[in-house]
């Protein structure tokens, strides 16, 4: 008998749930959870140095962080009344389904995606219908997630998806809105890695049931920060404002995520280099015996190993480099997740993959 049995205490939509587990080991090579691991220009690391040494903490932070709404706005061309900021994309996602979900509604999404969304659906007492991607390819039967969105309140979709890599055909999100009375998430927390215009922050001013996630976690290398924002229609972003923890946006963060943004075009070529080591990682991964591989957008690849738990195992033990193991979830059966790093990073991966899989 424990002395406390909080199982008929707890709010039954919230009995079961675990806390989450990021799978970490410490490795000298982290591929694991598609940070940035590139060092920044020396200008970028300087601002973030001074505004984090220059921030007062003896008062409260500002709860709706106007001053980095407005940048975020300024660089979006949206005006402030139209941008959230949130304690990470994942305050965000939460405080979605706590405003428009809850009994009797429903969220659809296609996984394989970020199980965030069903969690945090789960907690805010959301039904979860899932259109399951193709097994091969990892694409979206767009009728069936049409039927499905005709009777939710909201979807969710990644573009570029985690962890497939695929970026969602603005088709299918035009047919969304057109079809349909959801309203429709895009989750764009890799977007910059994509190609110029992939992102459909430019629809938000047009279709005001359109909402835009982006972070600063992936490619603005700040994910201890936990800094993420939302683009879309004012009366979205009022209902953000006046249900949201008030100072879940600390100052530092506040202040340092605004150096970061203003700093963003010296932080470009960081992200080249990202894009251009993903595409030679690839390559080199193509070379290898066995692996199966998927086309990304994104910062990291999906690949197929034989037996990927005892690869991903065998990585962190014998190699001392850690990437993501999915093996385990529906759809992913021997993939593995790996963040693309650093050039000898990549190098380090690359050998220690050749050595297992000869
Ligand atoms: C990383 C990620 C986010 C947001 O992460 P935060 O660190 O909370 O900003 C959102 N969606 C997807 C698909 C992600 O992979």
């Amino acid at each position: 008998m424990p002395l406390l049995d909080v199982s008929v205490r707890v709010r039954p939509a919230l009995a079961g749930f675990e806390p989450y587990d990021p799978a970490f080991s410490p490795c000298e090579v982290n591929l694991s959870a598609n940070e940035n691991t590139h060092s920044l220009p020396a200008e970028v690391t300087e601002a973030l140095r001074e505004a984090m040494v220059t921030t007062p903490l003896n008062r409260y932070p500002d709860p709706l962080a106007n001053e980095l709404r407005d940048e975020l706005a300024a660089w979006h061309g949206v005006a402030r009344n139209a941008v959230m900021v949130g304690n990470g994309g994942d305050e965000l996602l939460f405080n979605l389904l706590f405003s428009f979900g809850g009994p009797g509604r429903s969220l659809a999404v296609c996984p394989p995606c970020f199980e965030e969304y069903k969690n945090f659906a789960k907690m805010c007492e959301t039904e979860v219908v899932e259109v399951w991607r193709c097994e091969d390819d990892y694409s979206i039967d767009a009728d069936a997630l049409i039927e499905a969105a005709r009777g939710a309140a909201m979807v969710m979709i990644t573009s570029p998806n985690n962890p497939t890599g695929d970026l969602v055909d603005p088709v299918l999100v035009r047919r969304l809105l057109d079809e349909t009375d959801a309203l429709v998430l895009l989750d764009e927390a890799y977007v910059e890695f994509a190609p110029e215009g992939a992102s459909l922050v430019p629809w938000v001013a047009a279709n005001p049931r359109l909402m835009i996630l982006r972070t600063l976690s992936k490619a603005f290398a700040l994910a201890g920060l936990r800094c993420g924002y939302l683009i879309a229609a004012p009366e979205v972003i009022d209902v953000l404002a006046a249900i949201r923890q008030i100072y879940s946006e600390d100052v530092l963060a506040q202040s340092v995520a605004m150096a970061a943004v203003r700093a963003r075009e010296a932080l470009r070529p960081v992200v080249s280099d990202i894009v251009a080591e993903r595409a030679r990682l690839s390559a080199k991964l193509s070379e290898l015996p066995g692996v199966t591989q998927w086309p990304s957008e994104a910062n990291f690849l999906l690949v197929r190993v034989p037996d990927a738990a005892t690869v991903r195992a065998r990585l962190r033990d014998e190699f001392s480099v850690l990437v993501r193991d999915f093996s385990y979830a529906p759809g992913l059966s021997d993939c593995l997740r790996i963040s693309v790093g650093t050039h000898e990073e990549n190098d380090r991966l690359l050998a220690a993959l050749a050595a297992i899989l000869k």
